[in-house]
């Protein structure tokens, strides 16, 4: 039996806190039943955290430190995280309901983001830039500060760890506001924190109502720079909020992703792409591989092998999904279950074919049955519109530009795929497809060292790799005139 506490605390200034604004009921989407309670942040201790994480900054406890040394923390917060996988994996599939092997793959990659931005703290350089023989001029990177970070509920360690990491390495003190729906296994951060000995108030861990906690933060004088990661709504509500104090924000929002496959791809490796790219996570993925634009010489056949694949794969509660097979969890939530059944019930009223799936399982827990659905055409709402479930669109094409105009054909642009065994044709494809990132026989190709965000409405800013720690900065340049 998993333990699981009754009551999961705030991380604030370096105390475990409980909440101004009472208590959150996390249930358990595997069953249904009430799981554990979390202390939910008001206003005031999101009031309390910020400043405690301001006195972090305007003492340089953080900042004045040689790079070298947060590297070292950065470094045991990772090590501390993956030696309790075993401790946190299966909270975190009981909050969540994805299966336990999925589980551990985030607290790896959580880990891993921890590890890498641990590494590149020691990297950031400024230049030198010649201005004659009367100056001496050169940049310097500084923080802003205090990083005001909103977590989703899909990845919710995962994403955590994506923005405190270049974020600490960077110099900034760091408040987090933990997903409302499974906030649960975040502590783990906090204890992570005090065993890696950062200073109190150098990493605040706090969950509360995204209406009133939420805004607070991002509403705050106090926070200098804001990272969300979530939905477009709420998204442009935060990019408001960020502009009304003329803060910088990075926006990580959604998708509706599409990979094109010619005629002449490898039909294992789309398998095995849509496999990961459309069930991992009961495809609760931002860069979910949502759209199938597949040529009509081989549609028949590969929609054939998909919608077996589809339904290989064995649904139900995550603890007894411990290994790495075909198998898929729970939706997060009754809601989101619920609002993806409408998508596909609204995909079948518009004309679009379920090969599979589309309904939830009869039986206790917020499960959707892997879905494929053909016939799908550009004006379909399920062609537009973020699923956030196990749900893939097959588009069919006859022409390269006619295959480039449907995957360009939304709104967003996060990622985008193409199969092929032909360089010149996957290269010319991934040169005019309209996304953040492109894989090429692959989804998901690439790692925490590859730079991530959308075009479009998917968002603005990139995560991940280098390039995110340029979000945690501000430039300085110094010139100094010769005497
Ligand atoms: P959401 O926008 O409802 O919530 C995200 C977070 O914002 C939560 O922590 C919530 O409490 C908080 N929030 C809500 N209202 C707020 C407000 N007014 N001010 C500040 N914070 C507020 O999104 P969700 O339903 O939790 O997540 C699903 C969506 O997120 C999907 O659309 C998905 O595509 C997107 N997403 C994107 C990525 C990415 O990396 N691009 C990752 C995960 C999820």
């Amino acid at each position: 039996m998993t333990a699981v506490a009754d009551l999961y605390k705030n991380y604030i200034n370096g105390a475990w806190v409980e909440g101004g604004a009472g208590t959150i009921a996390v249930d358990n989407p595997n069953n249904g039943e009430a799981l554990s309670q979390q202390a939910a942040a008001d206003a005031t201790d999101v009031d309390r955290a910020v400043q405690a994480a301001q006195v972090v900054h305007d003492t340089g406890a953080l900042s004045d430190l040689r790079p070298v040394e947060r590297a070292r923390m950065i470094q045991k917060m990772s090590a501390y995280i993956s030696a309790n996988k075993d401790r946190v994996a299966p909270l975190l599939t009981l909050e969540s309901g994805k299966p336990l092997w999925e589980a551990e793959i985030e607290i790896d990659s959580a880990a891993r983001f921890l590890e890498f931005y641990g590494n590149q703290a020691e990297s950031l350089e400024g230049r030198s830039i010649p201005l004659g023989a009367s100056y001496f001029d050169f940049t310097t990177f500084e923080p802003y500060g205090v990083s005001g970070q909103i977590i989703p509920w899909n990845f919710p360690l995962e994403v955590t760890a994506r923005g405190i990491g270049p974020a600490l390495a960077t110099g900034n003190a760091v408040v987090v506001k933990t997903p409302e729906i499974d906030p649960l296994s975040h502590f783990i951060f906090g204890e992570a924190a005090e065993a890696a000995g950062f200073p109190a108030g150098a990493i605040n861990i706090l969950c509360g109502d995204g209406a009133e906690a939420g805004a607070a933060l991002t509403a705050h004088p106090g926070v200098s720079q804001i990272v969300f990661t979530g939905s477009v709504a709420t998204g442009t509500a935060v990019a408001v909020a960020a502009a009304r104090r003329v803060v910088p924000c990075v926006l990580e929002l959604g998708g509706k992703s599409a990979g094109i496959v010619y005629p002449d791809a490898d039909p294992q490796q789309v398998l095995d792409s849509i496999r990961w790219g459309v069930y991992f996570n009961a495809g609760q993925v931002c860069s979910a591989f949502s759209r199938m634009v597949l040529h009509e010489s081989i549609h028949d056949e590969m929609v054939e092998r998909v919608a077996d694949m589809a339904k290989g794969l064995s649904v139900g509660p995550g603890l007894e999904r411990p290994t790495f097979g075909a198998n898929m969890g729970a939706m997060v939530s009754e809601g989101q279950r619920d609002r993806a059944e409408a998508i596909c019930q609204r995909a079948e009223a518009e004309g679009a074919r379920a090969v599979t799936g589309g309904r939830k399982l009869n039986q206790p827990g917020y499960f959707l049955e892997p879905t494929v659905f053909d016939g799908v055409t550009e004006t379909m709402n399920i062609a537009q519109e973020e699923v956030f479930g196990p749900v893939l669109s097959v588009m069919k094409f006859s022409s390269d530009e006619e295959a480039l105009r449907i995957a360009n054909g939304t709104e967003y642009g996060l990622v985008a795929g193409v199969f092929t065994r032909d360089l010149d044709r996957a290269t010319a494809a991934a040169q005019k497809l309209r996304a953040g990132q492109i894989y090429v026989n692959e989804w998901f190709a690439g790692g925490v060292e590859t730079p991530f965000g959308g075009f479009g409405k998917s968002g603005y800013g990139r995560e991940k790799g280098r390039e995110a720690l340029y979000n945690y900065v501000q430039t300085k340049n110094i010139g100094i005139a010769l005497g």
